[in-house]
């Protein structure tokens, strides 16, 4: 088996455990930006709990206080487990004239002041998932380009690997950039490019906990030959576990794995 060139990697779900910030963030969020009455009068123990088992049905920063508003009004799993319905439902954003916009906003208000205030506070929000620091730092010493690739802001990414490990300051990292968000399979496919790669990205592998994001890279015929896993440790269902190891492009992985040799890790296109 030929190993990679580049080694892609998503952050939050892939390398780092963010759910205890996020919750921390969403909430106050929500406290901070919900309009009266907002149902913050306790901060029960099961909400927190709740969010971050529903972590996977969260793709943008705003709908993480929508979420909380949502499992304080009640509203159930079975409900929550389709993303667009419920956050479409006019019953939550509307009554209260709250607006994406606003709740991201304010979630990037309470991340940057909290950062700004206590960034050991904020670090200790975080963990990282088991031998994953210490498999990249040992890819770092080899041929194999090793590129966070992040919706995540870079500065918070380079802190958070450089006090997991500081030898990880050397990883390249490419994270949210001003403006209209980039696809990540527009970003993988600049990857190719930079690294020189084919036509049809052989030589990149990709490990990501987003089914939606794996499939659209899939769908791309500039990225036919890229090595697609989906992390199984990370933010997703297990329905999308079930769907990829059925068959098919997306290649299951299990953390013992990624902390394995790569000649392991299977995801062979057939
Ligand atoms: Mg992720």
């Amino acid at each position: 088996m030929t190993p990679p060139r580049i080694l892609a990697l998503d952050f939050d779900g892939v390398v780092c455990d963010g759910r205890p910030e996020y919750f921390e963030t969403a909430w106050q969020a929500y406290v901070a930006a919900w309009p009266a009455p907002a149902l913050t009068s306790s901060r029960p123990a099961r909400i927190a709990a709740r969010f971050s088992a529903l972590r996977p049905l969260i793709e943008s920063g705003w709908e993480m206080p929508l979420l909380v508003h949502a499992l304080l009004a009640g509203v159930g799993d079975e409900a929550l487990k389709d993303r667009h319905a419920w956050l479409a439902a006019p019953g939550l954003m509307k009554p209260a004239g709250v607006s994406a916009e606003t709740l991201g906003r304010a979630l990037n208000t309470v991340r940057d002041d909290w950062f700004a205030r206590d960034s050991a506070g904020w670090l200790a929000h975080h963990h990282f998932y088991p031998g994953v620091a210490g498999q990249i730092a040992t890819l770092l010493g080899g041929p194999i380009e090793v590129v966070v690739v992040t919706t995540k802001a870079e500065r918070f990414v380079r802190l958070l690997l450089t006090s997991a490990d500081p030898r990880l300051a050397q990883v390249t990292v490419i994270g949210r950039e001003p403006g209209k968000p980039v696809p990540k399979p527009d970003i993988l496919r600049r990857l190719a490019d930079r690294a020189g790669l084919g036509a049809d990205a052989a030589g990149l592998w990709f490990v990501e906990d987003m089914l939606e994001t794996l499939e659209a890279t899939a769908q791309r015929p500039a990225l036919a030959a890229a090595r697609l896993f989906l992390a199984d440790w990370g933010y997703n269902t297990p329905d999308d576990r079930a769907a990829v190891a059925r068959a098919g492009r997306i290649h299951l992985l299990s953390l013992t794995t990624f902390a394995g040799p790569l000649a392991r890790w299977g995801g062979v296109i057939v």
